[in-house]
């Protein structure tokens, strides 16, 4: 039997001493402690969703299958996922394997995202807000998802009611180039106002 009581006390520890910090979040639902116990019993090793879901067994505890919301809360873990937007891509990992990298350090794709988001919510406190609404349209524009977006001011009239409208760099770029005013349409879409 794995001692999770003990576990879960030398995490918490190294979460107090350097991740809270960086205001990682230690997990408070049990599948998440599971994950994070498991994964730090074979830190450094590639751990499968059937050590865990065998540890989940063992414990008489509950595994969603979710352990990578852990990098989403800071930890930094590593995938064996090529396609993985949040954690690092570690090709000596298989498909289905995780591996917990450091309790040190916090997970860097998602440390510099935070950092971004700091910075653009002092920039642009109206537009951080505003720019939930637009997540899942992706860039006003071009419609591109999952990418930074960042905000344009330059905007003719807003039915919405947003002072700047999200686009990616690209977009941006193309619309300073050539000095567009862009005009928002219902369903968020944003088009260049022609005169
Ligand atoms: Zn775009």
């Amino acid at each position: 039997m794995y001692d999770f009581e003990r576990l879960i006390a030398a995490l918490t520890g190294h979460w107090y001493d350097s991740l809270k910090q960086h205001d990682v979040r230690f997990p408070t639902s049990e599948a998440r402690k599971l994950q994070l116990a498991c994964l730090f019993a074979n830190i450094g090793q590639p751990v499968s969703q059937d050590t865990i879901d065998e540890w989940a067994r063992e414990l008489n505890m509950k595994n969603d299958r979710q352990p990578r919301h852990l990098s989403w809360d800071g930890w930094y873990v590593q995938t064996g996922r090529r396609t993985s937007t949040r954690m690092e891509y570690n090709p000596a990992l298989s498909h289905d394997e995780l591996m917990l990298v450091s309790v040190d350090r916090p997970n860097p794709i998602w440390l510099e995202n935070k950092l971004f988001n700091e910075e653009l919510n002092q920039k642009f406190p109206v537009f951080h807000q505003s720019i939930k609404k637009w997540q899942k349209r992706g860039c006003a524009m071009c419609g591109t998802k999952g990418i930074r977006l960042l905000p344009y001011q330059n905007i003719l009239s807003s039915p919405i009611e947003d002072l700047h409208v999200p686009l990616c760099q690209p977009c941006i770029d193309w619309s300073e180039i050539n000095s567009l005013t862009l005009e928002i349409f219902e369903n968020k879409i944003v088009r260049p106002h022609l005169n």
